[in-house]
């Protein structure tokens, strides 16, 4: 019998109408056998306030108020069993316990135990739900199995201990029911909650697909696969039947918002099929996600990554000289900074960061400009975005990036990567710019 993953995310399982054509999509493939969910839509948000925002205790009641209302709404649509409203309930006076906590804002292990809460709520709500619609389910704890390391928020999984917790723990239980666990969440070693950064639902998935020897992983959506680009930016972006795993690892690395960036790396390692669909329309079909695929086209799809920053770092002493870079990206890994594109001259190197908003992790801060200062001269510049042309053989075939480098002649492009990698062209736009830049992108290498 071949196993399936399936995950829901945030907006599949927002409100009891969303979270029963989720039941159904389960119930309908007999191979699903675990299940993951997101917490509901804007659940998270409120938690990552909650754990990082100096607030009024009427703030953090109003944010604890709206957290239940999407939580009690979905309740009401369960008919309020007794069994489920206690455990809700529970999980209700954590949050408000953490919420109120004197060393919240200071914590990171007290704020990864406030960011679970989402996961376990919905886990809890989504595994009653199959079971009033008639499929055996289970609510089970993923902290038992996604062991992790206790760099809190941002966890890293071991991948050997998670093969085993899952092989002992939810293996024997699959053939009897359905296992319905929380993406995003881990434990360390002291079994203190971890969190495996925003998105990590994904990630979930994957893990658990590779640690179960899984055939296939579905991450139910709210869009019918992965687009040629984002369709908030043109109307003209259409649903893909198929990507590779490099394709789409490079599409989540640079911005596809459908997946999260890590969630490639554990399909890749066991060649486990990923399905990207939407839980509204699930006729509709979607991407499918594998090894090889029937075609390999020079342009397959545009991403856009927002909240960039330029750093500069520039020194005379870096003439004739080795060992600078290595200063430079030490300084960066200490800081936990992980760096996009890199482009250097004889005495200066630039790269970009991920800056964005609503990060749970560290953004680039004082104290690591500080510290490049200490051995260099520092720019800092913001206000750019990142465009990627993702495709294939794009570093050796002719005409490849002239055709690319047409389409944007009008606009000014701080920084172009391009060679490293046969996959993908990136290019440093202005923000102002890079909804216009993706269009006329579009519209040159895939409208016609
Ligand atoms: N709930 C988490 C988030 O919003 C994880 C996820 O949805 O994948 O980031
Ligand atoms: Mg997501």
């Amino acid at each position: 019998m071949s196993l399936n993953i399936a995950k829901f995310g945030g907006t599949s399982v927002a409100n009891i109408d969303a979270m029963r054509n989720c039941a159904k999509i389960v119930i309908d493939n007999p191979s699903t056998r675990v299940v993951v969910v997101s917490a509901a839509a804007g659940v998270t948000n409120y938690l990552v306030q909650l754990a990082n925002e100096e607030l009024t205790s009427e703030q953090i009641n109003d944010l604890i108020t709206k957290v239940e209302e999407i939580e009690f709404a979905i309740l009401a649509g369960l008919e309020s069993p007794p069994h489920v409203m206690v455990k809700l309930n529970e999980l209700l006076s954590l949050l408000r316990e953490l919420a109120f906590h004197e060393e919240i804002l200071h914590r990171p292990d007290l704020k990864d135990a406030i960011l679970s809460l989402g996961e376990r709520m919905s886990s809890l709500l989504f595994a009653e739900l199959l079971c009033q619609m008639g499929q055996q389910a289970e609510n089970f704890d993923a902290r038992k199995v996604i062991k992790t390391d206790n760099e809190f928020g941002q966890a890293e999984p071991d991948i050997q201990v998670i093969a085993v917790q899952a092989e002992k723990l939810m293996k024997p239980e699959l053939e009897r029911t359905v296992l319905v666990t929380q993406g995003f969440i881990g434990s360390d070693e002291q079994d203190n909650t971890t969190t495996l950064g925003r998105g990590g639902s994904d990630y979930t998935a994957a893990l658990l697909a590779e640690a179960l020897d899984a055939d296939t992983c579905e991450i139910w959506t709210d869009v019918i696969g992965v687009y040629t680009t984002d369709p908030r930016i043109t109307d003209k972006a259409r649903p893909l039947p198929e990507l590779s795993f490099e394709e789409a690892a490079e599409m989540a690395t640079f911005g596809a918002k459908v997946l999260h960036p890590a969630t490639m790396v554990p399909a890749v390692r066991k060649n486990i099929r990923v399905f990207v669909g939407s839980s509204r329309e699930p006729e509709k079909g979607g991407t499918w996600i594998a090894k090889n695929c029937q075609q390999e086209p020079h342009y397959r799809a545009l991403t856009r990554r927002k909240d960039q920053v330029l750093v500069t770092v520039k020194t005379p002493s870096m003439l004739y000289a080795s060992g600078f870079l290595q200063q430079v990206f030490e300084i960066l890994a200490n800081h936990h900074l992980s760096v996009d594109l890199v482009t250097t001259s004889e005495i200066a190197v630039s790269l970009t960061i991920d800056n964005p908003p609503n990060s749970v992790r560290a953004r680039l801060n004082k104290a690591t400009i500080e510290d490049l200062k200490q051995i260099s001269e520092v720019t800092v510049e913001e206000g750019y975005d990142l465009v990627t042309v993702v495709g294939n053989n794009m570093h050796s075939a002719a005409g490849v990036s002239s055709r690319i480098f047409n389409a944007v002649r009008d606009f000014n492009l701080r920084l172009i990567c391009y060679g490293a990698n046969p996959h993908n062209i990136s290019i440093l736009v202005k923000d102002e710019d890079s909804t216009d830049v993706v269009k006329v992108l579009h519209r040159d290498l895939f409208e016609e």
